[in-house]
């Protein structure tokens, strides 16, 4: 392939203490616990509203709080929640505390949050790169409609995801999964007759709520028909009678690749037609269906990963192994999708694990900080962690740490752990 070279300027139009890329779970939580520890805040974001995968993916329900009926994750992510709630957004599901939810109430609630902090939203802004003086990055890279733009910051927190930005900063990365979990293009149905369907609500413990039934009539017309590969049938309700998110599409392929999204996207909105089609006249519940929209964009389970400090394991996550810089706790089971088939993995927790600090960081990396499903774990703990409540924790903790650097004006890993874990607990998150 041909390079061409390019040179254009960027407008310098911020400078903040913390600037977040990203305004998903992970990104607008860490954004609003640094702008509380007196930091100024920005958070710059592809889409012109907050939530990540579960606006921009419509992935529901919001998984989980608990473990054995017990709350492991709290503070900020846990305000979001009641907030949500009170605004009649959001029903939690008890006992394992999934939270079925409005994705446009979310959108209004996390804005709400955010903006009541104090952060400068920077919508509409594509992260495309960022300036560094050896390790240290001094300004991130945008592009607007305005043509190219920049901020500077003191300290930079990557919740894009996709660790796009420790990526433009050279950061080393894990070898990517092989296969990586397929994405899946999720949609919102109308007209269903929700009442037939029990597992649209996420209240049973330890069992994978994907819907058996429907992929056995699933499995036996893939057999005879040849119709698209699906993973579950899961399904959410969105608050308002009728509706309903489902995830059921599946593509395999790597969503950093400019080509393979292309694809998911263009084979997805083929899939999702004929999979509503394929409900409504196999399922009863399903009979007087429409569908109302599919999510902005396909939905990503797995991409980069950071070779952060320290990777958490598969199996110190089992075995909940204590850490002492603990910053956050896990209740997800460990849940990996097949790639290439309809299956998934699922092993449910014993015990709540305990996440490190040193999993947020990279050495010889002073400013930055990287929570979110790219942080630093192994295949199978990150199989658990990726899920929305988890990454809230881990942008809590990404966006405390921030503000007591700013304060202490020290590196990323030279902050006070039990400063920073004394911080945390204060603010009602669940270390011990
Ligand atoms: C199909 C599917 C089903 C899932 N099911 C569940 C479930 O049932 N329950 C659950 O809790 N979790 C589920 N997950 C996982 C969960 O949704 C994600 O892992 C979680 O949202 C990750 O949060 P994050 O903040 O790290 O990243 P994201 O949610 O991906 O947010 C990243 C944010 O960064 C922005 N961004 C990315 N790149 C750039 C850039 N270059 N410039 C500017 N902005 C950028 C994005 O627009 C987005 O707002 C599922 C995921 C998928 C894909």
């Amino acid at each position: 392939m041909k390079k061409i070279e390019i040179f254009e300027q960027a407008m310098i139009v911020g400078n903040y203490d913390v600037v977040v890329c990203g305004g998903g779970p992970a990104g607008f939580i860490a954004a609003i616990a640094a702008a509380r520890g007196g930091a100024s805040v920005a958070i710059v974001e592809q889409y012109g509203f907050l939530g990540g995968m579960a606006t921009a993916g419509l992935v529901a329900p919001i998984s989980r709080f608990n473990l054995k009926g017990r709350r492991m994750i709290g503070g900020i992510p846990w305000e979001f929640i009641e907030r949500l709630k009170e605004m009649g957004g959001a029903i939690v599901e008890n006992p394992p505390g999934n939270i079925s939810f409005m994705p446009e109430k979310y959108k209004l609630i996390a804005q709400r949050l955010v903006l009541e902090a104090g952060v400068d939203l920077y919508f509409h802004c594509y992260l495309t790169g960022c300036l560094k003086k050896d390790n240290e990055i001094t300004h991130i890279i945008f592009h607007t409609k305005e043509g190219m733009q920049s901020i500077t910051g003191r300290y930079f927190i990557d919740c894009t995801g996709d660790a796009d930005l420790a990526w433009y900063a050279d950061v080393p990365m894990q070898p990517k999964s092989n296969p990586l979990q397929p994405a899946s293009l999720c949609f919102c149905l109308g007209g269903v007759d929700t009442a037939k369907l029990p597992l649209a609500h996420h209240n049973l413990d330890t069992t994978n709520m994907h819907d058996v039934s429907i992929q056995n009539v699933l499995n036996e017309l893939r057999e005879k028909e040849g119709i698209p590969l699906f993973g579950g049938p899961w399904y959410s309700s969105m608050i308002e009678e009728g509706y309903l998110a489902v995830n059921m599409t599946r593509f395999s392929g790597d969503m950093t690749k400019v080509t393979d999204m292309t694809n998911a996207e263009c084979t997805l909105h083929e899939d999702v037609f004929r999979m509503v089609e394929l409900l409504k006249e196999h399922v009863d519940a399903f009979k007087n269906a429409f569908l109302v929209t599919t999510a902005p964009q396909v939905g990503i389970r797995e991409t980069r990963r950071i070779k952060g400090a320290y990777i958490l394991t598969g199996q110190d996550y089992v075995e909940g192994r204590r850490f002492p810089d603990a910053i956050s706790r896990g209740c997800h089971p460990i849940d990996i999708h097949h790639a290439d088939n309809t299956r998934q993995n699922v092993t449910f927790l014993e015990k709540s694990p305990y996440i490190p600090y040193r999993t947020l960081y990279v050495p010889a990396y002073p400013n930055l900080l990287v929570p979110g499903r790219c942080f630093s774990a192994d295949e199978t703990a990150s199989a658990s962690v990726r899920v929305q409540a988890s990454v809230m924790g881990l942008g809590q903790a990404a966006g405390t740490s921030a503000a007591l650097c700013v304060k202490d004006n020290c590196s990323v890993d030279d902050v006070n752990v039990e400063s920073l874990r004394e911080k945390l607990i204060s603010m009602g998150a669940i270390l011990d």
